[in-house]
């Protein structure tokens, strides 16, 4: 375990949480607490093995840390993984057991929804710990992130305007958007707002109806926004959406959207470069919904949420003078920005 470990970064800690009475399995990985307490999300998956299992958490764990480094958060990064099938292996018992395990680490690991859980599954879970976000309104949480993420990536679309285009203003700006759940449909109002001119496609054909006419937006088929012609693209579906069948068909001079893991592989990043595309990197454009929570933690405003939401703009200008500082692609700019300030300010905070 500890070589599999040392293969995918240097965790701090990681933790297996076992409890056959209630059918928990899961493991948690503390990937980094330089800047302050590791967050991230439970994800219930049915993972085929434990190994399996045990590489996704080193590896979003890490993830994580990135992500709250450039965001600019006191946060470190962290990540649980419980083995099991979402649909029918959930109870109250498995969640508060595992809940006493995240309690059991004192907030050195603070936890939220994920892929595979809900509010309802934390609220179980605070249930036996505080260490716990995205809990329920009616509980002092901060409900439903996707708003604070659109806005987030508003403001990245913003910065990334400014950079290519001199403007960060965005009337008449064409703008194609990809993906139109809780994200995308977000951002299409926002953007709508702003007065740009909006192209729209989801494999839900109703759900693209119905958001173009809902905002005035044109809608096209899910091939099609791939390949249309656009100042900037914001991917917020699934991941990999700059691949090797894609990377050529973009008629796009910004990609800026909230989806995670947007290039298929770094190279892809690199590939970008040399295309002239502008990449905002997808860890820093998509934090609004991190840094939501994180405002869950001082005590709940969505007024102080939505203004936190603004640093997207910053910190993307950041990543962008980095990468030009340093000659490199966008997407490596990103964890250098992290690294950098992991380095400086983890280094400050250990002299207390
Ligand atoms: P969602 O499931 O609500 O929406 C995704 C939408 O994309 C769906 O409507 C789906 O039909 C559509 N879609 C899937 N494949 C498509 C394709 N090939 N072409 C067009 N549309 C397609 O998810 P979401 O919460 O809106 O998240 C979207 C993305 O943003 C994901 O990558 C997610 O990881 C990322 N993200 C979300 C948040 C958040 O706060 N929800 C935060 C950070 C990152």
């Amino acid at each position: 375990t500890f070589e599999v470990i040392s293969q995918h970064g240097d965790h701090e800690q990681v933790v297996f949480c076992n409890d056959p009475h209630v059918g928990l399995k899961a493991i948690i990985a503390i990937h980094n607490t330089s800047l302050g307490p590791a967050l991230g999300g439970t994800r219930m998956w049915n993972y085929k093995n434990e190994d399996e299992a045990l590489v996704d958490v080193l590896r979003l764990s890490k993830g994580m840390t990135y992500k709250a480094a450039a965001a600019g958060l006191n946060l470190g990064g962290g990540k649980a993984v419980i083995i099991g099938d979402a649909k029918t292996q959930k109870s109250e018992g498995l969640f508060r057991a595992f809940g006493q395990f995240v309690n059991s680490l004192n907030g050195k690991y603070i936890t939220a929804e994920d892929v595979g859980t809900n509010v309802q599954d934390m609220e179980h879970i605070y249930m036996e710990t505080p260490w716990v976000t995205g809990i329920p309104k009616d509980f002092g949480g901060s409900g439903d992130p996707s708003p604070y993420t659109a806005h987030g990536v508003l403001m990245g679309i913003k910065a990334s305007a400014q950079e290519k285009f001199g403007t960060a203003a965005l009337k008449g700006m064409r703008i194609s958007v990809q993906g139109l759940g809780n994200v995308g449909s977000n951002l299409v109002r926002y953007l709508n707002e702003e007065g740009a001119i909006v192209t729209v496609a989801d494999i839900d054909m109703n759900r693209t109806k119905k958001v173009a006419e809902q905002f005035g937006a044109k809608a096209v088929s899910p091939e099609e926004i791939l390949t249309v012609e656009s100042d900037i693209f914001a991917p917020c579906a699934l991941g990999a959406v700059v691949n090797d069948q894609t990377i050529s068909k973009f008629k796009t001079k910004v990609i800026a959207g909230g989806a995670n893991n947007v290039l298929a592989e770094a190279r892809h990043g690199d590939h970008l470069k040399e295309l002239g595309i502008l990449y905002a990197p997808d860890y820093v454009i998509n934090a609004g919904g991190l840094m939501n929570v994180f405002v869950e933690l001082e005590g709940y405003s969505p007024e102080r949420a939505f203004e936190k939401t603004k640093r997207v703009f910053d910190n993307i200008l950041k990543v962008y003078e980095i990468a030009k500082r340093d000659n490199i692609g966008t997407h490596t700019a990103a964890d250098r920005l992290a690294e950098e300030r992991i380095n400086t300010i983890g280094r400050l905070k250990q002299r207390h």
